[in-house]
């Protein structure tokens, strides 16, 4: 059984991100979707309402696992017996970084590979932030997030709007 986590801050879920789970479900056996809780980074969704939010965005995927983690992925991805790790890139400027991490992630542990799948069209573009950004204006952001939790991203961001963090 080959089993892939594609790990992300996932603050919140966009339809790029849903692009690249689904597409990633077709290609492995299980695919683990991993919240990775950085907290040094500040985030507008707890962890909590991450893993919920992808919950229900892939209920209809039946070989698809939702977690969080708060360590470091390799760790994870031993104690999972992982055989993969998946990444999407989106531009040259998604690479540089992702590379690095590959390569390190490889050094700490010889079987860890990465495999990277492009962007769709419009997830080239796409990111959380550009997303939370539009919303905290009002603006239109239903071609970007899957429609049944638009509603739960903008009261998300109003909150954070209206606490001002
Ligand atoms: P961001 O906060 O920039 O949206 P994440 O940390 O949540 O990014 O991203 C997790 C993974 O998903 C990374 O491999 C990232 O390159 C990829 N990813 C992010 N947005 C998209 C998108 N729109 N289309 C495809 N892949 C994406």
């Amino acid at each position: 059984m080959r089993t892939a986590i594609y790990p992300g801050s996932f603050d919140p879920v966009t339809c790029g991100h849903l692009d690249i789970i689904k597409r990633a479900a077709r290609l492995f056996d299980k695919l683990i979707v991993l919240v990775s809780v950085n907290p040094t980074k500040s985030s507008c969704f707890t962890p909590n309402e991450r893993v919920d939010l992808i919950k229900r965005v892939t209920r209809n995927i039946s070989n698809i696992e939702v977690d969080s983690y708060d360590g470091l992925l390799i760790d994870y991805f031993n104690a999972r017996n992982a055989d993969v790790i998946v990444k999407g890139l989106r531009a040259m400027s998604d690479f540089e970084y992702e590379f690095q991490m590959a390569l390190v992630n490889k050094d700490l542990c010889y079987d860890a590979e990465t495999i990277f799948l492009c962007a769709d069209a419009v997830g080239t573009f796409l990111s959380s932030s550009m997303v939370k950004q539009i919303a905290m204006f009002d603006g239109d952001i239903s071609s970007y997030v899957p429609s049944e939790i638009e509603a739960d991203i903008k009261n998300g961001v109003k909150r954070l709007r209206q606490t001002g963090e």
